[in-house]
């Protein structure tokens, strides 16, 4: 992908921008771009600098992120947004083309590290509680205040904020910017020591976020200051606009990622708002059990489309025939009597009972998690309760979970497992 029209390859101490960025560290990529941890020497902060692919489709696609993202930073202090902010943007040209860049406020490690450090075993129902709160008041912001669906939520694209800020307070975080390229150095990699530093605070805020203290594996106690994980509350931030769109003007039939597809997409019976809550109930069952809500597969004699519209009934009960029946693609998958035509016996396993029985929730966690999820997947897409609505659900507001032993000890686990895969990602 590094050649003409697609990613610019990009060294440490790289300069953007006339010399005002400099590369640090590679964060990560997209479909569509590199990003990477940048020192902002005009502010002396550190930012994620987001470099496109250079060809015109990607170009067009950086525009749009750039429109929509301009359009939600309103001046509003960054620490208060829940909606990742746009710092600055530029052009970049290289030795593949003229790429655009965007500068965003640098967050943390995604919903899906967080999970995958946590061995994919479910994270205490408080946490999950704080996360869902962040989400919802960043589809709120968007989705009232703004009009814009973001159409692709899932863990990959929420991220955790940064509980440390290196560049304001550089030595309890004990890292310094790189400045210039260091000598002999390749793609991807930075001087052993400024990598050990970083390690260790991605490490601290993961036992923060874990609610465990950063004693695991050897490798040395947090600070005091930050021992009291109780206060602490696990903030968020949605992330990558560049599918999202003007509720008015929706541009693209099939939206959001398989697994958290709403099936009125399925369907194209036509969508708003309420695509995005769908999603987000996928989002709060994954995060509270380690597993994806719906994994739909392609079988013998049926789609995925059948199997995922399948799973959901099973879990929801029957899709009401008139709801079944009115979308464009609605006749490739049911009868007439609202029957889906190539899987015909379902085997209903409600959210409750799946709680209880796959997860070994609590009856009384599993009742209410499953009331506060129900409703979000409404077939009927006006039936699901804005993110406003959801805001006030009493699930919420509720403090004191009694915490679960076993999933007390998988947030242990996840300490060991995070410093492995803190890897530098090579070769991309
Ligand atoms: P996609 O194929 O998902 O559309 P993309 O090319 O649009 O990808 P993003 O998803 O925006 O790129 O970013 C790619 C990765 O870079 C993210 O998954 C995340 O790991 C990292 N990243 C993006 N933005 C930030 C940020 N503001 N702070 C820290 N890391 C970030
Ligand atoms: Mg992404
Ligand atoms: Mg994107």
């Amino acid at each position: 992908s590094y050649r003409k029209g697609g990613y610019h390859a990009v060294r440490v101490g790289d300069q953007f921008a006339g010399g005002r960025y400099i590369a640090q560290r590679k964060l990560g990529w997209g479909q569509f771009s590199t990003v990477w941890l940048a020192y902002d020497t005009k502010t002396s902060a550190f930012v994620a600098l987001k470099i496109q692919k250079s060809a015109a489709q990607f170009v067009q696609a950086a525009l749009h992120e750039i429109e929509v993202l301009s359009a939600i930073a309103d001046g509003t202090p960054s620490n208060l947004k829940f909606v990742v902010q746009l710092i600055d943007q530029f052009k970049h040209t290289g030795p593949n083309g003229q790429h655009q860049c965007m500068v965003l406020e640098f967050l943390g490690d995604s919903l899906l590290r967080l999970v995958k450090y946590n061995r994919y075993k479910g994270l205490p129902l408080n946490k999950v509680r704080e996360i869902c709160q962040c989400i919802l008041i960043g589809l709120d912001y968007l989705h009232r205040e703004h009009g814009i669906i973001h159409t692709d939520l899932k863990l990959e694209n929420v991220l955790l904020v940064s509980t440390i800020d290196p560049a304001k307070d550089p030595v309890r975080s004990g890292v310094t910017p790189i400045l210039e390229r260091p000598e002999g150095n390749i793609n991807g990699t930075v001087t052993s020591l400024i990598e050990k530093k970083l390690k260790r605070r991605a490490r601290r805020a993961v036992a923060k976020i874990s609610g465990q203290r950063a004693s695991m594996g050897g490798m040395g106690e947090a600070p005091k200051s930050e021992r009291n994980i109780d206060g602490i509350n696990v903030r968020c931030k949605v992330v990558d606009f560049g599918n999202a769109c003007w509720a008015d003007k929706p541009f693209a039939e099939e939206i959001q990622t398989r697994q958290y597809r709403a099936p009125e997409v399925i369907l194209q019976a036509g969508y708003s708002f309420s695509v995005d809550m769908w999603s987000f109930a996928c989002i709060a069952f994954e995060l509270a059990t380690g597993d994806m809500l719906f994994t739909p597969k392609v079988g013998q004699g049926f789609s995925e489309d059948e199997d995922h519209l399948a799973l959901m009934m099973e879990l929801l009960g029957k899709m009401p025939r008139k709801i079944a029946t009115a979308g464009a693609k609605s006749k490739d998958f049911f009868d007439r009597h609202g029957d889906l035509k190539r899987i015909r016996r379902l085997k209903y396993w409600p959210l409750n009972k799946l709680l209880i029985e796959r997860y070994k929730f609590s009856e009384g966690d599993a009742n209410e998690f499953s009331e506060f999820l129900t409703p979000l997947l409404d077939f009927a897409p006006e039936k699901r309760p804005t993110a406003q609505q959801c805001l006030k659900h009493p699930w919420l507001a509720e403090k004191d979970s009694i915490p679960n032993d076993m999933r007390t000890e998988s947030s242990v686990e996840k300490v060991d497992v995070g410093i492995s895969n803190l890897k530098i990602k090579v070769g991309k």
